[in-house]
């Protein structure tokens, strides 16, 4: 039986003879159910249709997305034996690149948005998938291979943190990589940090493609949360959507201005 797959989001859901009602990450409010009503296609010929890019980001971090661009576009992050974020299809010959580079023994995931072919990836790399308790009604499709965590930071090893940061989604989770930047650090956030159009500011949203902003309180707790990171460079949740150097203080900076516009 086919895994069905959801075209506007790119999230799994089990195999069954006919897909499911809906989407549910997709009828949520911050997503949307495009024009025309739900579609789906199937695992398998999402794979036919599309291969996997891998390309290095900066030293020591490969990206790794999918062309022709399929659901929300996003692409993933690897490094240090964990793959950051998720894709609908990780083809033969990205799995080996990514196996050369060291392998994935984790999957973490930002949020529900980028779930996505996590089942799948998981079983090609032998990995397991981390994801933030506080999400777990999002997920579509379940796995043996999911661990959940809590609270508010999850170490991974000396050099990879995950802090939740919360916002978009309550388990919306950023990825502390203090290798990064030559060694000063980089936060690897997905959309919960969202590396905007000139590449040298950010903003957070409850939905970007429905606008619905934040509040205050929410801004000024996660502000606080970044204010006590350590780190010089974002990598956000699609190719070239990084803040190179400055980081922190242009972050800080986008939540300031944030603040001000909202009073
Ligand atoms: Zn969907
Ligand atoms: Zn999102």
């Amino acid at each position: 039986m086919p895994v069905h797959v959801c075209i506007c989001c790119g999230a799994q859901f089990p195999d069954t003879p006919s897909p499911p009602d809906g989407c549910p990450i997709c009828q949520d409010e911050r997503q949307y159910v495009r024009q025309g009503g739900q579609a789906w296609s199937t695992a398998e010929e999402v794979a036919a249709t599309h291969h996997t890019r891998v390309e290095e980001v900066e030293p020591g971090l490969l990206g790794v997305g999918v062309e022709p661009a399929f659901g929300i576009g996003q692409r993933a992050l690897c490094t240090g034996g964990l793959l950051w974020d998720c894709i609908a299809v990780l083809d033969d010959a990205a799995t080996r690149r990514l196996i050369d580079a060291g392998g994935v023994d984790t999957i973490a995931i930002s949020h529900p948005h980028y779930y996505t072919g996590m089942a799948d990836l998981a079983e090609r790399l032998d990995a397991r998938i981390l994801l933030h308790e506080a999400d777990r009604q999002w997920i579509t499709r379940p796995t043996d291979r999911i661990e959940l965590w809590s609270g508010d930071h999850h170490v991974l090893g000396p050099d990879l943190e995950l802090v939740r940061l919360g916002g978009h989604f309550d388990g919306g989770t950023i990825c502390l990589w203090r290798g990064g930047a030559e060694g000063r650090g980089a936060l690897l956030t997905g959309d919960i940090v969202q590396v905007v159009a000139d590449h040298d500011r950010v903003s957070f949203m409850y939905s970007f493609p429905c606008f619905i902003p934040l509040p205050a309180r929410e801004i000024l707790r996660i502000r606080d949360v970044l204010a006590g990171l350590v780190f010089d460079r974002v990598h956000g949740a699609w190719w070239g959507a990084s803040v190179q150097d400055d980081a922190k203080a242009k972050v800080l900076r986008s939540a300031d201005r944030y603040l001000a516009a909202l009073r």
